[in-house]
């Protein structure tokens, strides 16, 4: 991936990362956070968003999926032939992480026949 789209992540990151900061620290330094369960919540809270965040954004980077998709559909066995990436499908999945549940976009097939969507290896 090339250097500038990195730093545009990585000044994303910083400012969400400074937005952490501020709702750990509010402007007097406590934000209202008193006993050590509170502090701890809030700090797993803003923390787990950042890894959230740092594991969608990581995973956003991997290629789609091949460029040209020739592959049989898992259920009705039949032909599915994609001549570029951009006529494949593209699905939302959720994966659940130790820090919560994060969305990422991946490249699917269809099958014509049977309307299957399934993700050619
Ligand atoms: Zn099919």
């Amino acid at each position: 991936m090339a250097a500038e789209s990195l730093d545009g992540k990585r000044a994303e990151f910083v400012s969400r990362a400074r937005e952490a900061f501020d709702r750990m620290f509010g402007a007097d330094g406590q934000n209202g956070l008193v006993t050590f369960a509170q502090r701890e919540d809030r700090a797993c809270e803003v923390t787990d968003e950042l890894a959230r965040w740092l594991m969608a954004e990581h995973i956003a980077l991997d290629p789609s999926g091949p460029s040209s998709v020739e592959a049989d559909c898992p259920l009705c066995s039949g032909p599915v032939r994609y001549e570029s990436a951009a006529q494949a499908q593209v699905e939302v999945r959720e994966f659940q992480t130790r820090r919560g549940k994060i969305e990422y976009r991946r490249a699917a097939a269809r099958c014509p026949r049977c309307r299957k969507i399934f993700f050619p290896a």
